[in-house]
């Protein structure tokens, strides 16, 4: 099934407003074996939205739409599905009921504007939106469907899970959908992408390739009539992949970073202490993501300061000598905790986070230092200079290169 995605509304053609939405559905559209072929923003002008459905109609089976359905006069979306089919709206009084009695329930009159949103053509039916006053629209004629939902993304999240996906799930089910999602760390984008070239660009299994704060994640989506042939359209990719790249291979499907230490030092009845400087408690906060955290985590120091690193233990002499921001000083802290807390492992991290430099050190550079009882192993991240994703990064790295360092110690 080929679809296309618009979103609607003026304010994202002028830029003021991100659309996310488009990429929202698009991410959902593969596992049901729905193909995006065109994503389009389209402003709240009635005869640009009208071409557009008439020209969707005739190159798509489904079009999924957001925005455009509120009660307002810019709100066009249901008008320009009724010129592009040559069908008349005409107001549904149940409808026309729900919406005054959904203004009622919050002491309000219904404004006369909002009769708008119970209108319909024949050849759509409302989509229930239990969460504002826009029904959606699902469309079905000529061999198309055309899908409208509202544009608030709390809206439409509901309406897609509720009422749109079981849908179109149905339309699909005589194909079962698989995916493996497999990520890495360690390898570029490009490495990757040459290493598993040859499985690139098919339709079934599909690959595809996305860059991640947790790494580099390969997706693997395959279509059959039953789960056991589709299951085994994936095998040859997956095992292909992890015969290429097996060592840099950290987790699977939705597993996350911190997921994925928390069994690998928990069967082991290993524990862990951290001291982050530029991550400000990101790390420790991403470990107590984990429920059962409890087990193996010992505890976090967020010494922002050299004076803080000080009092937890980390030498004053090495600060002097090579910096807050510096390898020997990650190590150092990782070594202060590891001692302090009795852990088996401790990672310390210190960087830069801007928006200027540290002793002359560049925003983005970090210091992660993995201390265990044998072996200590140290990193020099170079992470994209925007203080949120730093964060986000250097956490993720250092619990990734963890569970490598563990597993390697201390093979299950
Ligand atoms: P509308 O349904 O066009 O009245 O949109 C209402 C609100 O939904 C907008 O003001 C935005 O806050 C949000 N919205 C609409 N379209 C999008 C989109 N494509 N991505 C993210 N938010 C959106
Ligand atoms: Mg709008």
């Amino acid at each position: 099934m080929k679809a296309e995605i618009f979103s609607i509304g003026h304010e994202l053609l002028m830029g003021e407003l991100t659309d996310t939405n488009s990429s929202w559905i698009a991410a959902r559209l593969p596992a049901l074996g729905i193909q995006v072929q065109w994503v389009s923003i389209i402003g709240d002008d009635q005869r640009m939205l009208t071409e557009a459905f008439a020209r969707g109609m005739q190159r798509s089976d489904l079009i999924i739409t957001t925005g455009g359905l509120g009660p307002t006069q810019d709100d066009l979306t249901r008008e320009a599905v009724a010129g592009a089919l040559g069908e008349t709206p005409v107001v549904q009084d149940e409808v026309v009921r729900d919406l005054e009695r959904y203004f009622q329930g919050r002491g309000q009159v219904m404004p006369s504007h909002n009769v708008k949103q119970a209108l319909l053509i024949p050849s759509a039916s409302f989509i229930t939106n239990r969460n504002g006053t826009a029904p959606g629209w699902w469309t079905e004629r000529d061999g198309t469907i055309v899908i409208n939902m509202p544009g608030p993304p709390g809206e439409m999240h509901a309406i897609w899970e509720e009422e749109v996906e079981p849908k179109l799930l149905e339309l699909v089910d005589d194909e079962v959908t698989i995916t493996r999602n497999i990520k890495t760390m360690g390898m570029s984008e490009g490495a990757i992408d040459e290493i598993v070239s040859e499985f690139f660009g098919k339709e079934n299994p599909y690959l595809g390739i996305y860059s991640k704060a947790d790494g580099i994640h390969l997706r693997i989506i395959a279509r059959s009539a039953d789960a056991a042939s589709a299951s085994a359209l994936i095998k040859p990719v997956e095992e292909a992949i992890h015969e290429r790249l097996g060592e840099y291979v950290w987790g699977y499907d939705e597993e996350t970073p911190e997921q994925a230490i928390g069994p690998v030092l928990k069967e082991r009845g290993l524990t862990l202490a951290t001291m982050e400087s530029c991550t400000g408690g990101y790390l420790a906060n991403s470990i107590t993501e984990a429920p059962d955290s409890a087990d193996y985590f010992k505890g976090g120091v967020v010494a922002y300061t050299d004076a803080m690193k000080t009092v937890y233990g980390v030498p004053s002499e090495t600060i002097e000598k090579h910096g807050g921001v510096s390898q020997a000083t990650a190590t150092a802290m990782a070594k202060a905790v590891l001692e302090g807390l009795d852990a088996d492992y401790a990672i310390g991290i210190s960087g830069v986070l801007g928006p200027s430099e540290i002793e002359e050190k560049p925003v983005g550079l970090a210091y992660v230092a993995i201390v265990g009882a044998e072996a200590v192993q140290e990193l020099e991240l170079r992470v994209p200079p925007r203080r949120v994703v730093i964060k986000r990064r250097i956490a993720n790295q250092a619990l990734i290169e963890l569970r490598k360092m563990v597993v390697a110690e201390s093979p299950g």
